[in-house]
């Protein structure tokens, strides 16, 4: 097999190339330009950039092998993700890199408040000594609000504890699990804001979040409450926050992160009270080199065939609940592989519903890109993936709806996917405890295992329908190894799934199909 290539296009920390050139070819290419890259990048399987490197739609269209397009770092505005999920390119980048990073410069930010540290170094510098002014707070025995969570807000908690601080924390989207480990106390935000002698903010910059600390917020604080932003500029009202601590109704602010940066002309600029820093929360050599290492591994996984765990446009399952769910992801693929061989005309819907346990599934998304990747790959040309599978859906038209159901018909659980089409619909039900099994298709109860050849037939259920389709295969010295009916009632329309031992060529299912008593014969190879 030939050794997989990688390109590293931005300055990256040594141990990183390192860990990749036991697994890979790697050019390292700091000063390419964009043009360059265009004409080389068909080489390579991968790309490592940092932020100089702009990874944009024409270098991924010139891309004839690319698997992986990897960040070293958080932010990903430098690569054209929507144009790598349409390629089915990997994108992922190292979050967990900079959690450290910013939660230390959190509580820098902290320190320097409590104890003036900033103003005061200014001060002995212009000559002064000024004891009195710069009498401070202790940490000890304070009670910190996080407002968020995550990664970084997790590490607060860790390093804040240390200080003696008791902890509260706001984060809808946490689980009393999670809480709980960790030892902290998660309060509504009114609450949070009303009782904590520090706030940080560590969550992401989105619609709910723009603003959410507001005149309205600082009101409810504490009049000896400081306020920390290492997330995003624009989650704090920054003329909110200029009155708040003009007027002193909170006593200061220590901001990394700006609504405009620099930010230029700002009135907040001209405070003591607030403590500045150029959006550095992330810049550490160690956080640099976490990055580079972390992006490594990701690329080596992919080589070697072992899921990344950072993949932005996928989602992604830890080893072991992948494991749980791979009977259902077979199923789903057995599922969408009957389908598209025994549907007619050109799909317009594909409509997934699960139903009992996996119900409950938090990623039920994986099964729908299984199903689509599947439908697609036999249809289409162009090679489709677990990444871009719901982008080609949507590019070719495809509707695609997904509901849950937590009564599975007596199954654990069940997965139904139906196809619609110009010329009609088709609906398959499938389980999987040890092994896939089909068990319904339309409204017909069926019991198959989804393997081999089989010619599924739509008949009258009247004596001699069946066996005229046997003598049919018959005649033709093709072997009925299993047979299964489902019917609704006697005398109505019945389904028959036939395994048979060899393939059964389109003539022959034509014949079937212009037997007296058959309505329809399809064949299907799985
Ligand atoms: P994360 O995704 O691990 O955590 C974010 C947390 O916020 C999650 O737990 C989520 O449940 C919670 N959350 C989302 N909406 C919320 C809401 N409305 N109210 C309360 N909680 C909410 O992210 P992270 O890696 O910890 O990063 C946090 C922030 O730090 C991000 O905005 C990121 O961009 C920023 N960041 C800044 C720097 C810097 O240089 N200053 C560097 C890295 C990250």
């Amino acid at each position: 097999m030939d050794k997989k290539k990688v390109i590293i296009a931005d300055q990256i920390n040594e141990k990183g190339i390192e860990d990749l050139k036991e697994v890979a070819e790697v050019v390292v290419d700091t000063a390419i330009t964009q043009e360059e890259l265009i004409n080389k990048i068909k080489d390579f399987d991968a790309i490592i950039v940092r932020s100089r490197t702009k990874v944009t739609r024409n270098v991924i269209e010139a891309a004839d092998k690319l698997k992986i397009i990897a960040r070293a770092g958080v932010g990903v505005d430098n690569v054209d993700v929507e144009a790598a999920t349409e390629r089915g390119i990997m994108v992922v980048n190292a979050p967990e890199s900079t959690s450290i990073t910013v939660a230390e410069h959190a509580m820098g930010l902290i320190m320097s408040l409590a104890r003036k540290i900033s103003i005061a170094d200014k001060s002995v510098k212009e000559g002064k000594w000024e004891k009195s002014r710069f009498m401070g707070i202790e940490l000890n025995g304070k009670t910190l609000g996080i407002i968020g969570m995550g990664r970084i807000g997790t590490q607060v908690v860790i390093r804040s504890k240390a200080f003696g601080m008791d902890i509260l924390v706001n984060d809808p989207y946490i689980t009393e699990e999670a809480a709980t480990k960790l030892g902290v106390k998660v309060v509504d935000k009114e609450t949070l804001l009303k009782n904590a002698d520090v706030i940080t903010i560590h969550v992401p910059l989105t619609p709910e979040t723009k603003h959410s600390i507001s005149k309205n917020e600082f009101e409810l604080m504490k009049e000896t409450a400081f306020i920390i932003n290492c997330a995003r500029g624009g989650i704090i009202n920054e003329d909110a926050l200029y009155d708040a601590l003009a007027t002193g109704k909170i006593a200061g602010a220590g901001l990394d992160v700006f609504e405009n940066e620099p930010p230029e002309g700002s009135k907040l600029l001209e405070l003591d009270n607030l403590v500045a820093t150029p959006h550095i929360g992330a810049s550490t050599k160690e956080a640099q080199r976490d990055a580079a290492i972390i992006v490594a591994n990701e690329v080596k996984k992919v080589f070697i065939g072992e899921a990344p765990k950072n993949v932005l446009n996928m989602p992604v399952l830890d080893p072991e609940t992948f494991q749980a769910i791979k009977p259902y992801l077979t199923l789903s693929e057995k599922l969408a592989d009957l389908l598209i061989q025994a549907a007619k005309g050109n799909i317009t819907e594909v409509d997934m519903t699960f139903c009992g346990e996996l119900a409950d599934f938090p990623r039920l998304e994986v099964f729908s890109r299984a199903v689509l990747k599947e439908m697609l790959n036999s249809i289409l040309n162009e090679p489709v993936n677990m990444i871009n599978a719901p982008t080609v859906a949507k590019n070719r038209g495809i509707v695609i709806t997904e509901s849950k159901r937590s009564e599975a018909e007596g199954y654990k659980s069940l997965i139904k996917v139906k196809i619609k089409s110009d010329e009609g619909e088709l609906s398959i039900e499938g389980t999987a405890v040890e092994e896939p099994r089909i068990v319904r298709i339309d409204e017909y109860w069926v019991n198959v295992r989804p393997k081999g050849t089989m010619v599924i037939a739509r008949y009258k259920d009247i004596p001699g329908s069946i066996g005229t389709i046997g003598t049919k295969l018959g005649e033709h010295g093709i072997n009925i190894a299993k047979m299964q009916v489902g019917r609704q009632e006697p005398g109505g329309e019945a389904v028959m799934v036939l395994t048979v031992d060899q393939k059964v060529p389109a003539d022959v299912v034509d014949e079937i199909r212009d037997l007296e008593h058959v309505y329809d014969a399809v064949y299907v190879q799985l």
